[in-house]
């Protein structure tokens, strides 16, 4: 890594996505934190839905003309819409989970692969879920975009491994953050009782597993999901 690199971070207003933005610009990365709900101060950070196909890619054509080139794509960017299948609604639920978790990542990688094959290098990183390998009740929109998430990791890690390009998947488990905050307390308390490790992750835990991937010493790992978890779950 050279100090110029850059690194996209969508969700990067809170959580998780704002501790790997943190994480790695600290590390030397330029890093662009994209997200819905941040406000767009310049050409670091930009206010992006990552569902929109065309304004995903004519951001990543602009950062690559005026920044430079993308080294790196974190696609952390998530939501849930949490409801049991038989009541769950297509529109205010289904669709709009699949379409930020699986889509943006899906959008965000066709814009970045054809300049990282041509210049033989690059890094992906998506954030999936333990519920994506696990399952989870009340959760078959965000545990199905997680699922497929790994699934499209692996291709383009098929796809890009001769061209010098990793893609994995990090599942990270109960991790405190607005996300879990949200839940019922009573859930909440009944969820953080499965952690072996007795206590939430925390959104750093996640945010060095992103730079150990970014990193030289994981160089020869691609189409994997690793689990941070606290021991909840052995896939
Ligand atoms: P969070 O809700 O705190 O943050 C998610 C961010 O994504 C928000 O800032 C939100 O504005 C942004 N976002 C949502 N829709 C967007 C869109 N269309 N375009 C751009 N940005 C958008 O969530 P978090 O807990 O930090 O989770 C981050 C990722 O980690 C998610 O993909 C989540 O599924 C995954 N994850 C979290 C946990 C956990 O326990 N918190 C566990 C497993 C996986």
């Amino acid at each position: 890594m050279k100090t110029s690199d850059i690194a996209i971070v969508t969700g990067a207003a809170r959580g998780i996505g704002a501790s790997i933005a943190d994480r790695l610009e600290a590390g030397g990365w330029r890093v662009v934190r994209i997200d819905l709900a941040i406000e767009a101060t310049g050409p670091l950070t930009r206010r992006v839905d990552v569902t929109d196909f065309a304004g995903v890619a004519s951001m990543v054509d602009d950062i690559e003309t005026h920044v430079g080139p993308v080294r790196a794509v974190i696609n952390n960017a998530g939501l849930t819409r949490d409801g049991f299948a038989h009541r769950m609604d297509p529109e205010s639920q289904w669709a709009p989970v699949i379409a930020v978790n699986l889509t943006g990542p899906f959008n965000l990688c066709r814009a970045v692969l054809p300049q990282m094959r041509t210049r033989k290098s690059g890094r992906i990183v998506n954030m999936s879920s333990m519920n994506g390998l696990k399952g989870q009740a009340g959760q078959a929109n965000y545990a199905a975009s997680n699922a497929g998430l790994v699934a499209m990791t692996k291709c383009i890690a098929l796809e890009s491994a001769s061209l010098g390009i990793t893609a994995n998947c990090i599942a990270p488990g109960f991790i405190d953050t607005d996300m879990t905050r949200a839940m019922r307390p009573y859930i909440r308390e009944t969820e953080l009782a499965k952690v072996p490790m007795g206590r939430p992750g925390s959104p750093e835990d996640i945010a060095q597993m992103v730079e150990f991937l970014l990193s030289s010493a994981a160089a020869f790992i691609t189409g994997q999901t690793i689990s941070v978890n606290g021991g909840q779950f052995m896939p």
